[in-house]
């Protein structure tokens, strides 16, 4: 392996080792999106009525993928701030496998194989 060869497999090696490192970091998973929306009762009288800004709310639900099929659950604005959080890492764990398997194939592309040749 030529000397340059060499400094491109540890550079890949390296930069797969931030992104276990950034992975490994992450504590909170979760894919789907977070809906944040305000609703009117439909009471006579009630304050809802006066303007969007007087609406019920905000209340969030949380929509993701489930065996296939979108499914959506109300939670509390806590759980949506856990969940936001979440979904925020989700993409960045998805971002990082892209960069690990583009490494991974820089890798397959220049390192010698390992078996021995028949
Ligand atoms: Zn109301």
């Amino acid at each position: 392996m030529s000397r340059r060869t060499e400094q491109s497999v540890q550079k890949a090696h390296t930069r797969i080792a931030a992104i276990q490192n950034a992975i490994h970091a992450v504590d909170y998973l979760c894919s789907g999106t977070l809906l944040e929306h305000r609703t009117r009762c439909g009471k006579p009288g009630c304050r809802c009525a006066t303007g969007p800004e007087a609406r019920h709310g905000p209340y969030y639900d949380w929509g993701h993928m489930r065996a296939g099929k979108l499914v959506h659950r109300r939670v509390t604005p806590e759980q949506a701030a856990v969940l936001r959080l979440a979904i925020a890492n989700y993409r960045k764990v998805k971002k990082l496998l892209v960069d690990w398997e583009k490494e991974t194939e820089r890798l397959i592309d220049i390192e010698p194989p390992r078996q021995p040749r028949p």
